[in-house]
């Protein structure tokens, strides 16, 4: 059972009713966080051991009510591999990658959208739409097709084949839109009135995050309830990132992990790095970037509503925000494939990319542990190679 009390507004500390469907803050249109009632929750860590190996291991956690609108491809709980051959190669020994490939629909995307879509349909929705550069779109699919709900898909006209064929394979009606996903989310916003589509656009619904967090429990419990020194994680709308830290300070309040936090760091493609540069800056918020350019789908995302969440993470954790070229992405993720036997996306690519440039700076010190995300597997960019 779920110990969901309320939705909290991120930015102006609104709270609101949670059995409604919200999209932003009605009052200052940013993100809205699902709160818990996280002293009743009597769940220790040991009882977790014997559930299902999926992310509703964790459902008290999730704001799902009732288990009869569950929808479940086996998301989550993904394999957290100790990457020794790599780690010999870099002279490196406490190095490991959270393997999200092998989620349904092939990326991490899965675990956010299986939660928001099992809310959306608990809650009465028959109809999402979402603008998507790549993987979200399929995820979103996948659960809507389980749920038997009408999906709409906004995608830039030059998304790799992939992720458009996935998407019509899975009975969602595909939008090919001129230009990036900014123009896609414009024109899905104007569709949204016909037959009561409900947005699921990264952070515009407060239940992707939810799933994302998952990630964050995961790797503690993974870890024997130790959090790493380093989390390496490929930012395109931050949710995972976001989510991972708001999964930290919900178990810190559970009494499952102490005070300490790893330092969170942000990759980016040179190409679309808006929040490299705002971390740079000092900026609060970011800036749109202009002209983005990546092949990692993922990475390129101009603008996003919860920058200053990201951001937020990045200092509170005295982490940093690295941007990396697509060669370098390419070059890293065959790295990942010829020691580990992952093929990689470029996003996971991205991580490895980083972690090499932190190395070389010294920013990650020898003895520390560090975590890369590959964040979906290489299949869907298969054109790349
Ligand atoms: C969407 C996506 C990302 C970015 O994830 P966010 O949580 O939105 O920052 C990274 N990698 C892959 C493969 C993705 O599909």
């Amino acid at each position: 059972m779920s110990f969901l009390t309320h939705l909290e507004c991120s930015a102006c500390g609104l709270e609101l009713e949670p059995e409604r469907l919200w999209n932003l803050c009605p009052q200052c249109r940013k993100p809205l966080l699902a709160r818990y009632d996280l002293e009743k929750v009597k769940l220790s860590r040991g009882a977790l051991s014997g559930r299902e190996q999926t992310l509703w291991r964790y459902r008290e956690l999730l704001p799902l009510r009732d288990d009869r609108y569950r929808l479940s491809l086996g998301e989550g709980f993904t394999p957290l591999i100790r990457a020794e051959n790599l780690g010999r190669e870099l002279g490196f020994t406490n190095l490991w990658i959270k393997e999200e490939g092998v989620n349904p629909t092939n990326s991490f995307k899965a675990r956010g959208l299986a939660v928001a879509i099992s809310r959306a349909h608990e809650l009465g929705v028959r109809a999402v739409s979402i603008p998507s550069a790549g993987n979200a779109a399929g995820a979103m699919c996948a659960y809507a097709a389980l749920a038997g709900m009408s999906a709409y898909v906004y995608m830039p006209k030059d998304v790799p084949h992939p992720f458009i064929a996935e998407c019509r394979a899975l009975g969602a009606e595909v939008t090919l839109v001129e230009g990036l996903i900014t123009d896609c989310g414009r024109l899905a916003a104007q569709h949204l009135a016909e037959d009561r589509r409900f947005d699921v656009s990264t952070l515009k619904e407060p239940y992707r995050i939810e799933g994302k967090k998952t990630m964050g429990y995961e790797l503690a419990e993974q870890l024997g309830w130790n959090l790493p020194d380093v989390i390496i994680y490929p930012t395109g709308g931050g949710t995972g990132l976001v989510g991972m830290w708001k999964a930290f300070a919900e178990m810190e309040q559970l009494g499952w992990i102490s005070s300490r936090r790893p330092r969170m760091v942000t990759v980016q493609a040179e190409g679309c790095a808006p929040m490299v540069k705002a971390f740079w800056e000092g900026r609060e918020f970011a800036e749109p970037w202009e002209n983005a350019r990546t092949a990692a789908d993922g990475l390129r995302v101009p603008a996003a509503v919860g920058d200053f969440l990201i951001l937020r993470a990045l200092r509170e954790s005295r982490g940093t925000a690295v941007a990396v070229t697509d060669r370098e992405m390419l070059q890293s993720a065959n790295r990942i494939g010829r020691t580990q036997g992952i093929f990689a996306s470029p996003e996971g690519g991205a991580t490895l990319a980083a972690f090499l440039r932190l190395r070389r700076s010294g920013w990650i010190a020898d003895g520390e542990s560090v975590v890369l995300f590959n964040t979906g597997s290489g299949h869907k960019y298969a054109h790349l190679w």
